[in-house]
This record gives C-alpha cells, sequence and structure tokens, in this order.
C-alpha cells in the first residue's frame, strides 16, 4: 500500500520525497488499515456473552451513536450520528455492543443506505426482536468539499423493519425520541437517488 500512496503523491504533482511527506505513506496505510478494520470483524465476537434473555418486551433506543464512514465512490469520509432502536421479543444485546457493532459496519468503504441497512439487519438477525430500526444522519465531505450539490451533502437515511414497518404509532414514538436535526427521514429501506451521495461524479 505504501508503494501506492508514493505513486498516488507523485500523480498529483507532489514530491514524495520531500521531508514531509516522507512518512506519509506509512500513515496513510495504517489510517486505511483502521478505517477498514471492519472487514475483519466477526460479528459474533464482537457480540460475544452479551445477548441476555428478558420476559418482558419495550422499546430499547441508543441514540446519537457517533460514526465515521467511507463513501465507496470518492474514499472521502461521511460521518455523523446513528440512532438504534429495537422492540424485544425475549433477547437483549448489551447495550455498549450497539456502537460496537456501528463501528464494525462504518469501518468498511460504504454508501450510506447500505450501513443502515446491515446495521439493522444484523440486529434483526442476531436477537429477532419485534422490529428494528436504525436511522443515520450524515456529512458527506464528498460532496461538501467539492462544492456539488451543497444542499444534499447532509443525508438522512433509515431502515424499519417489523413493528417499526407496520405500526406507524412505533415508528413516530421512535422518531419523537430521537429529534432529528432535519426533516423527516424518508421512511423505508431505500433512499431516494441525490438524497445521499450517488457517486455520479
Ligand atoms: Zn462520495
Amino acid at each position: 500500500m505504501q508503494d501506492l500512496i508514493r505513486q498516488l503523491l507523485a500523480e498529483i504533482g507532489e514530491d514524495p520525497s520531500r521531508d514531509g511527506l516522507l512518512d506519509t505513506p506509512k500513515r496513510v496505510e495504517k489510517a486505511y488499515r483502521f478505517l477498514t478494520s471492519g472487514y475483519d470483524a466477526d460479528i459474533d465476537q464482537v457480540l460475544n456473552g452479551a445477548l441476555f434473555a428478558v420476559d418482558y418486551s419495550e422499546m430499547v433506543i441508543v441514540k446519537d451513536i457517533d460514526f465515521y464512514s467511507l463513501c465507496e465512490h470518492h474514499l472521502l469520509p461521511f460521518f455523523g450520528k446513528c440512532h438504534v432502536a429495537y422492540i424485544q421479543r425475549d433477547r437483549v444485546i448489551g447495550l455498549s455492543k450497539i456502537p460496537r457493532l456501528v463501528d464494525v459496519f462504518s469501518r468498511r468503504l460504504q454508501v450510506q443506505e447500505r450501513l443502515t441497512n446491515q446495521i439493522a439487519e444484523t440486529i434483526q438477525a442476531k436477537i429477532v426482536p419485534l422490529g428494528v430500526a436504525v436511522v443515520m444522519e450524515a456529512t458527506h465531505l464528498c460532496m461538501s468539499m467539492r462544492g456539488v450539490e451543497k444542499q444534499n451533502s447532509f443525508a438522512v437515511t433509515s431502515a424499519m423493519l417489523g413493528a417499526f414497518r407496520t405500526a406507524s404509532r412505533t415508528r413516530m414514538e421512535f422518531l419523537e425520541l430521537i429529534k432529528l436535526r432535519s426533516a423527516t427521514p424518508v421512511l423505508g429501506r431505500g433512499t431516494p437517488a441525490g438524497l445521499a451521495c450517488v457517486g455520479e461524479d
């Protein structure tokens, strides 16, 4: 990877051998290894020992989870807040594990819609709750830094499964509790093209 970074530096008109850039390839490699470390994570190991049996059901919400990811179209960061809720059936996840799950899927090359769905589907698969909701609000540097469609550099995506999809009261209760800083999200699994980085240029 370090050779590639040296080549990249030369391609953009830099001198990879000047003092300030000598250690850059090493640093960039280290940063990319960390920012993409989610590929190697084993979900079951992440959740290990953190699934508990319960005999009541209620909505569990973890909101304002910070996340940082890389857009797969431009390899530039998109980052913001993730809000997760689920209604347990007979199992719960340790609360500290939810941010860990968000990290695992964020530390990959992503598009915001897929990231949102992967978090929801993993919780759905692991604890089989009555419903799962995930909302992500993010700023996309690939759009704001390049000055394209500035109004769209902030995007909200959501994945609603089970009760959050079928019962509008449950969904509204969740949305009320997380109080989005922007407009109401587009509900459902897909987000119309144009709302998030679509990688057209
Ligand atoms: Zn992008």
